[in-house]
């Protein structure tokens, strides 16, 4: 299958999890994930109606960005080191993968030079996982508290997570579970720069368990444009 058929596919799949839970398709925004892809392969993605892309390094972003030029919003989806956050800033439309004040601080440096408001969501590490970055359920409210009190040029959208890979997505329904909760509690927080709208939860592996326990915003790579082949990079 090409990525039409794929892209038309996942569309199907996810209106069918979203009516599951009382949702139509387009209240699940989809990101198509294009690491390794190259810029064509991107552009037939646009083509059939992908208006959010996911790229998980800076490099990458600034290779393909100005080949891209089309309007498409970019989402940063991947670690991202304080150095490098100049290179972006004004380039992407959501930040997935903040975890920590320092660098919230650098963001909301880099934003207010550029006369921007940057919009993030803090990255959750629900199961523990050494591999991962992203915080401890149990710091997110003391990071988010710390971004609102020290920031002025973030606004907070809401939370990303990545679940451990399994076979059996069923083992891994509780993380999205937890981290829903999470986000419905700090959804209660009024602030001026809080605005959670966004719960970034969900790849090819299993968006549908992840929409089924609440996620509004799915990644999906790998059932888009086939599986990733690194060695040609
Ligand atoms: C690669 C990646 C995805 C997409 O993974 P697939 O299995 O290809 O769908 C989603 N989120 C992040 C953070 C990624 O790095």
């Amino acid at each position: 299958m090409g990525i039409r058929e794929n892209i038309g596919e996942i569309i199907r799949q996810k209106d069918a999890y979203a009516r599951e839970v009382g949702k139509t398709g387009q209240d699940i925004q989809l990101i198509a994930v294009t690491k390794t892809r190259t810029p064509e392969e991107i552009l037939e993605a646009i083509s059939c109606g992908i208006t959010d892309i996911g790229e998980n390094k800076v490099q990458e972003i600034q290779d393909k960005y100005d080949q891209i030029n089309v309007p498409v919003r970019w989402h940063l989806i991947g670690h991202l080191q304080t150095n490098k956050v100049k290179y972006i800033i004004d380039k992407v439309y959501l930040i997935h993968s903040v975890d920590s004040i320092r660098l919230a601080r650098e963001i909301d440096k880099r934003a207010g030079a550029a006369g921007i408001t940057a919009n993030i969501l803090i990255q959750v590490n629900a199961a523990g996982e050494e591999s991962k970055f992203g915080v401890a359920p149990a710091e997110v409210p003391v990071l988010l508290q710390g971004i609102l009190e020290e920031c002025r040029h973030i606004c907070v959208k809401g939370l990303m997570h990545i679940a451990p890979f399994a076979e059996d997505t069923e083992a891994v329904r509780p993380y999205f579970t937890a981290v829903k909760e999470l986000y419905d509690q700090l959804s209660e927080i009024r602030h001026p720069r809080l605005d959670f709208s966004v719960l970034s939860m969900g790849m090819s592996n299993d968006y549908g368990v992840a929409i089924q326990e609440g996620a509004n915003a799915i990644r999906v790579g790998a059932s888009i444009f086939g599986e990733r082949d690194y060695s040609k990079k």
